[in-house]
C-alpha cells in the first residue's frame, strides 16, 4: 500500500464509511468555490464528528505525507481552500457544531463548523452577543473560517472578527495540538483572555489555514444592546461622506 492509501484507511476508520466520501460529484463540488473553480480535484472529502476526529485526521495527512485543505462554509471566493495538487483531502467541517458558553467568565467556544447564525442563536436569548458578530456570509460562514480570514461587518464599529478572539485550539504541521491565550499559557485558567504572554492567538488569524488547523475557538462574550436604531443620510459628495464618517 502506498501511503496516501494507508492514510485512507486510517481515516476513513476514524470518521467512519458515511463520512469518507469519492464520489465524483462530490468531489467536483469541492473543487469550486463561490467564483473560482480549480484544475485539482480532492482525492477525498472527510467529515469529522467532533474536534477529536479533526485532530486525528489532521495527525493521519502529516503521518503519511498527504496535504489536507479544511472548508469551512464554503463562502469564500479566492481559492482559499481548494486543491493545488493532486495529492490533496479536503476536511469538511460541516459537522463540528458544538458551542459552550460560559456565562461567568463572559467568553464563548466553538467547535469549527459553527455558523455565525448558529452562534447568534444561541447567544441571544442570554441576551449576549459577540464583540463582531459575522460577516454578511454569516448565513453559512462558520467561525473557523472567518477568523482564518479576517472577516468584517456585523459589528466592525466595535471590532473586526480578530478583536473577538479569546483563544483557539490549533493543530500546527508537526501534528502537535496548542492553546493560545489565558488557558494555554496557564493549564488552570480558563480561555476567557487572549493576552498572557506573546500573542500567538494572532498567528492564526488572516492565515487562510496556512499555519495550522482551528480545531475549537473561543471568543469574547458581552451584553446584547437592548435597543437597535438605524439612521439614513445623504451627501452630497465624498468629502462630505467621509467628514461624517470621521466625526462619527
Ligand atoms: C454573499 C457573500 C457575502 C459576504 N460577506 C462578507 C462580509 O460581509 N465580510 C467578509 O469579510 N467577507 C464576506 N464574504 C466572504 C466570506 O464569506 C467570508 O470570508 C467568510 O468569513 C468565509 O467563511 P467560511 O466559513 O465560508 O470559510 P471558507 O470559505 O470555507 O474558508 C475560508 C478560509 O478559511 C480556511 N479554514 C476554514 N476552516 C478552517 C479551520 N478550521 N482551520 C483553519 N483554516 C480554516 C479555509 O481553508 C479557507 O482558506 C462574503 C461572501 C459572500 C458569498
Amino acid at each position: 500500500m502506498n501511503s496516501v492509501d494507508i492514510a485512507f484507511d486510517q481515516i476513513s476508520d476514524i470518521v467512519g464509511k458515511d463520512n469518507f466520501i469519492q464520489n465524483e460529484e462530490t468531489l467536483s463540488f469541492y473543487s469550486t468555490d463561490v467564483f473560482v473553480s480549480s484544475k485539482e480535484k480532492p482525492l477525498a472529502v472527510v467529515r469529522p464528528n467532533n474536534s477529536y476526529e479533526l485532530i486525528k485526521i489532521v495527525q493521519a495527512c502529516i503521518a503519511n505525507n498527504v496535504s489536507l485543505i479544511v472548508r469551512g462554509g464554503g463562502a469564500s471566493y479566492t481559492g482559499g481552500y481548494l486543491p493545488i495538487n493532486s495529492n490533496t483531502i479536503i476536511i469538511d467541517s460541516q459537522n463540528l457544531k458544538k458551542i459552550e458558553i460560559n456565562e461567568e467568565d463572559m467568553y464563548v467556544t466553538v467547535e469549527p463548523g459553527v455558523t455565525w447564525l448558529e452562534l447568534y442563536e444561541a447567544l441571544s436569548p442570554l441576551g449576549l452577543r459577540t464583540p463582531f458578530w459575522g460577516p454578511f456570509s454569516g448565513r453559512v460562514a462558520t467561525i473557523a473560517g472567518s477568523m482564518s480570514f479576517h472577516a468584517l461587518s456585523h459589528g466592525t464599529n466595535n471590532a473586526v472578527s480578530a478583536d473577538s478572539l479569546s483563544s483557539l485550539q490549533v493543530i500546527i504541521g508537526t501534528g502537535e495540538v496548542i492553546e493560545t491565550g489565558s488557558q494555554g499559557a496557564n493549564e488552570n485558567s480558563s480561555r476567557f483572555f487572549r493576552h498572557y504572554g506573546p500573542d500567538i492567538g494572532g498567528l492564526f488569524l488572516g492565515d487562510s489555514g496556512a499555519l495550522g488547523v482551528k480545531t475549537r475557538i473561543t471568543l469574547k462574550l458581552r451584553k446584547k444592546p437592548e435597543g437597535f436604531a438605524a439612521i439614513s443620510f445623504g451627501f452630497p459628495d465624498f468629502k462630505n461622506l467621509f467628514l461624517a464618517m470621521r466625526d462619527i
